[in-house]
């Protein structure tokens, strides 16, 4: 196991598939930037499922034991499947999860469940349809989705959680809708702080609706108690309510939780990037193509984790200051 500068273990890889996207949700490929016009990443660029097996191979020998599939969207990449099927092969994997913007899941939830993923996180930001369109996109059905999110249910994926992202004067008054519909439907939502990832999406500290906000709010209708985290580095903080149900959030900005952070990401076209706010990953896959060996690989990696010392949001200032520095995209590298 190996342990960056302030010990913590690298457990966590999240591998972009795709820059590409069918939304266009404005806090994260806001619609006039990526017009038709946007060139995405071309396709020579991209890691095959090859080389994507073997890096995530080498991670695996370093301590990764967790792999998530994402993007853009992850459901974009054709045969994707495929992949599942590669990866679900590595012993060390003991968590192979894929978070999607739930557009293709009804043809492709049964597919997915059979090469081996073992959890969905579907993102979804509201129930109203034309908030959704909104948000997301004038050509999307939000009925799409919720047929979606059914079908990886009938599927036998469980629990599913919900990723929603919360912006103040955008979609606070979803919160309780949300957690309703997750709660009556078995789903596990997670509400996320909007952050500032990112420099295309104009991100404004005001912007922040807080984990305490959101608490707040489901508060007036439910009986809140803080549960235990299920493992060491969790992200979310989870409550039950009264009935049952289990809700989570996610307050990156407001209780950041650089501390426990494991996770690295590997974009689309083969670049590592250590923390979800880095402006330039290391490039991996040129080594790979002129020739690296395995060995070589290997100790570029390591090199590269043990030399990591990110710690962003908790760096970030108290009141949330905008930073100007650039940073990578969302849709580059996933969440
Ligand atoms: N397209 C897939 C989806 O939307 O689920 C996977 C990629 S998307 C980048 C991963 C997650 O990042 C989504 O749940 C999305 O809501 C979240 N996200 C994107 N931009 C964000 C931001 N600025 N702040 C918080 N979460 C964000
Ligand atoms: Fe696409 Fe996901 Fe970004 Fe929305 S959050 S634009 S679905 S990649
Ligand atoms: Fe990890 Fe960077 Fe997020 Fe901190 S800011 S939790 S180091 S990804």
């Amino acid at each position: 196991m190996i342990q960056d500068l302030l010990n913590r273990p690298l457990r966590d890889l999240r591998i972009s598939v795709t820059d590409r996207c069918n939304f266009r949700c404005n806090y994260c490929m806001p619609e006039d930037v990526f017009g038709l016009k946007y060139k995405f990443m071309d396709r020579g660029k991209i890691l095959s499922f090859e080389e994507i097996l073997s890096l995530a191979k080498l991670g695996a020998e370093l301590g990764v034991t967790k792999i998530r599939l994402t993007g853009g969207e992850p459901l974009l990449r054709a045969d994707v499947v495929k992949l599942i099927k590669m990866l679900a092969g590595i012993p060390e994997i003991q968590d192979l999860a894929l978070t999607t913007n739930g557009y293709f899941l009804e043809k492709k939830a049964e597919s997915l469940k059979k090469a081996g993923l073992q959890r969905l996180t579907i993102s979804l930001d509201t129930l109203d349809a034309n908030l959704f369109k909104k948000l997301a996109g004038k050509h999307l059905n939000l009925a799409q989705v919720l047929r979606g999110i059914k079908a990886a249910q009938d599927v036998g994926f469980s629990p599913i959680k919900i990723n929603t992202v919360i912006r103040k004067g955008v979609n606070e008054d979803e919160i309780l809708k949300l957690l309703r519909f997750s709660n009556e439907s078995n789903l596990i939502i997670r509400f996320i702080e909007y952050m500032d990832v990112g420099n295309l999406n104009g991100w404004e500290p005001q912007d922040v609706f807080s984990a305490n906000e959101i608490l707040d709010i489901i508060k007036k209708e439910f009986a809140v108690t803080a549960m235990d985290k299920n493992y060491k580095g969790e992200v979310a903080e989870r409550y039950s309510i009264t009935g049952g149900g289990e809700f989570g959030i996610i307050a990156s900005v407001s209780q950041p939780f650089c501390g426990g952070c494991s996770r690295a990401r590997l974009s689309a076209d083969g670049y590592l990037f250590t923390c979800l706010f880095g402006n330039a990953g290391v490039d991996i896959k040129t080594d790979m193509r002129n020739g690296a060996s395995d060995k070589e690989l290997l100790n570029k990696l390591r090199n590269i984790w043990q030399n990591r010392s990110d710690q962003y949001s908790e760096k970030r200032s108290p009141n949330f200051s905008k930073q100007t520095k650039p940073k990578v995209e969302m849709y580059h590298i996933g969440g």
